[in-house]
């Protein structure tokens, strides 16, 4: 979508600290980390949110997933992390690019909500 943050991301028109890239799905840190270790992982087919997401997309979903904690695991998260998928207006998702979040490095504070 010519008018999305990622996808420009994806694009290359705007740049990212990119950590992982294939056909599918793009890595890249956080621009304004909440931990010592904050990246994203996206898929680089356009989804406004999770409720755009169907049967066809588990494969993708799940390598989302996957791809996450592999990346966590070369970054040394060997102590845990945690995965957010924020969603929609009440579940504070800002950018309209379907993303899952990866935070670790240190204790994170709980709760969730
Ligand atoms: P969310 O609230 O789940 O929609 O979070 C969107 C995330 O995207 C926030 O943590 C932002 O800091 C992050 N973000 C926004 N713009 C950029 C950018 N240009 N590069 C990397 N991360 C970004």
């Amino acid at each position: 979508m010519s008018d999305c943050l990622f996808c420009k991301i994806i694009n290359g028109d705007i740049p990212a600290d990119t950590i992982y890239e294939d056909d599918e799905v793009l890595a890249f840190r956080d621009i304004a980390p909440q931990a010592p270790t904050h990246f994203l992982v996206i898929p680089k087919k356009h989804y406004n949110d999770l409720g755009e997401i169907d049967a066809d997309d588990d494969r993708l979903i799940g390598k989302i997933v996957r791809t996450g904690a592999e990346l966590a695991a070369k970054e040394g998260l060997d102590n845990g992390y945690r995965v957010i998928f924020n969603n929609g207006p009440d579940g504070c998702q800002i950018v309209f690019h379907v993303h899952m979040h990866i935070l670790g490095g240190r204790k994170l504070r709980g709760p969730l909500g």
